[in-house]
């Protein structure tokens, strides 16, 4: 965190938003639950979508997942996308959709780290990693897990 994080951040302006990432500060990742009918949703949201409940509650998660889906960015024409018009060695960014059992199987975006996106398959284990990009945001992202066994649990 020694220099300026100069890539979009998230800003506040969901419902629970700013509860996701107080939590993730703390590196823990925690999945809004209904605190009537059990559901887990992602992102944030006022009402459940279940049982129109606006009562819940913060649920951590182990973390632990699998792909569900993802996609390599190898790079934006700067003209068409000035926002990331980023220097080439920030690519390839792999955008992972994951699959959280341990929430009834919600999906998160996040991105992928420290993985050779060619290698990369759908149903393959992955675990949360914290970034802290800021004093203030702390982003969660996933790498595979080399070891199967779950040994941390
Ligand atoms: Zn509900």
């Amino acid at each position: 965190m020694t220099e300026k994080y100069d890539r979009p951040l998230p800003r506040f302006y969901a419902e629970g938003s700013r509860d996701f990432y107080e939590a993730t500060k703390r590196h823990e990742l925690r999945i809004q639950q209904c605190a009537e009918c059990g559901r887990f949703r992602f992102p944030p949201q006022l009402m459940c979508p279940s049982c129109r409940s606006m009562k819940s509650q913060w649920t951590q998660v182990s973390g632990r997942g699998t792909i569900h889906t993802f996609t390599v960015v190898r790079g934006y024409e700067p003209r068409s996308v000035p926002m990331f018009s980023w220097p080439a060695e920030r690519y390839p960014i792999v955008v992972v959709i994951v699959e959280l059992p341990d929430a009834d199987g919600t999906h998160i975006v996040s991105n992928m780290v420290d993985c050779d996106p060619e290698a990369l398959e759908i149903g393959m284990p992955v675990e949360v990693v914290f970034e802290d990009v800021t004093d203030e945001i702390t982003l969660p992202k996933f790498r595979l897990v080399d070891d199967v066994s779950q040994e941390s649990a």
